[in-house]
């Protein structure tokens, strides 16, 4: 009698095994597109990071998520795609034949959320992001692909926008924090990349009335839902996008990769993300 073959399962790799919304969207997803197959959180320390994913496939794994603090590590263990290594770190792990692969979900996650909350926001012409921290190269990337003129990075620590500047080329102007007021009236999409805003973080200080008529606003904190920059952006009439929607279409990738259907990012998803997220 031949021996049933195994469900396939993913897994979600970080140390300490973090609470995650990840198993709640793919299970979602299993369930509702009819597909055997699971998704684990896996704690891994990271001196067995390197062994864990050599043995993927023997675990039963077609591929995985990585997160903090595993993720730079996992680039460099696997074959990146130009996002992952544009990024420099990888979340999401498939395996080609015997070649792990790896990508950067974040990209196609903030696009996907913008296309589908703002559409025709890619006619922007300047675009602001503030921050300059990692979700910060994932939305210069994206920005870049999607043939944004000048994408005007304001940071904290200038340094560190211009270190984006020098890797992401021309069409990448470095600000100090300080010029965000003057830069506002003349951004077609404003994006938050800092953790400003987050629930036990100090506020995002900027004055929403300074936004032009047309701007989309996109925050990419998610706890809470409605950041105060969303709120006020939506006081004025504007579009917006927030960080929930990216966090669920950076999921779809994964998804795809590993059990082989492109699932969709559902109003009863995002419900359901939500009442957990009100629960933590
Ligand atoms: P990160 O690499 O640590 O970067 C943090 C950024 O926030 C830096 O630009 C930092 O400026 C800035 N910042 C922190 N505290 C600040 C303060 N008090 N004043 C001014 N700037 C401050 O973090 P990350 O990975 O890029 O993540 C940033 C945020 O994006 C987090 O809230 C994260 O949850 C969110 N995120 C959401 C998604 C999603 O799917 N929705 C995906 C990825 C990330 P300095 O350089 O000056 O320190």
């Amino acid at each position: 009698m031949p021996t049933p073959s195994r469900a396939p399962a993913a897994c979600l790799i970080g140390w300490p095994a973090a609470h995650s919304r990840s198993p709640l969207i793919h299970h979602y997803w299993l369930r509702t597109l009819g597909i055997s197959g699971g998704y684990s959180i896996e704690a891994v320390p990271p001196e067995e990071f390197a062994g864990f994913i050599a043995e993927l496939p023997r675990r039963g794994f077609v591929g995985a998520n990585v997160t903090i603090p595993h993720k730079e590590h996992a680039l460099s263990l696997s074959e990146p795609d130009e996002r992952a290594r544009a990024v420099g770190a990888a979340n999401t792990l498939w395996f080609e034949g015997d070649r792990l692969r790896s990508t950067n979900t974040d990209v196609e996650g903030f696009l996907a959320n913008l296309d589908a909350a703002a559409p025709g926001w890619d006619r922007a012409e300047d675009a602001l992001v503030l921050g300059a921290g990692g979700a910060a190269r994932a939305v210069v990337f994206g920005l870049k692909e999607r043939g944004i003129a000048r994408i005007h990075v304001a940071n904290r620590t200038i340094a560190r926008a211009e270190a984006l500047a020098r890797q992401f080329g021309a069409t990448v102007v470095p600000a100090d924090w300080d010029a965000v007021p003057g830069l506002l009236p003349r951004s077609a999409l404003v994006v938050n990349t800092t953790s400003l805003g987050m629930h036990g973080q100090p506020p995002l200080a900027l004055d929403a009335a300074l936004l032009a008529p047309g701007t989309v606003v996109n925050d990419l904190v998610y706890v809470p839902l409605e950041t105060p920059l969303l709120a006020a952006a939506r006081a004025r009439g504007l579009r917006t996008a927030d960080g929930l929607g990216m966090l669920l279409h950076q999921a779809v990738r994964g998804f795809e990769l590993w059990f082989g259907r492109r699932p969709q990012v559902t109003a009863e998803l995002r419900a359901l993300v939500e009442a957990d997220l009100a629960q933590n």
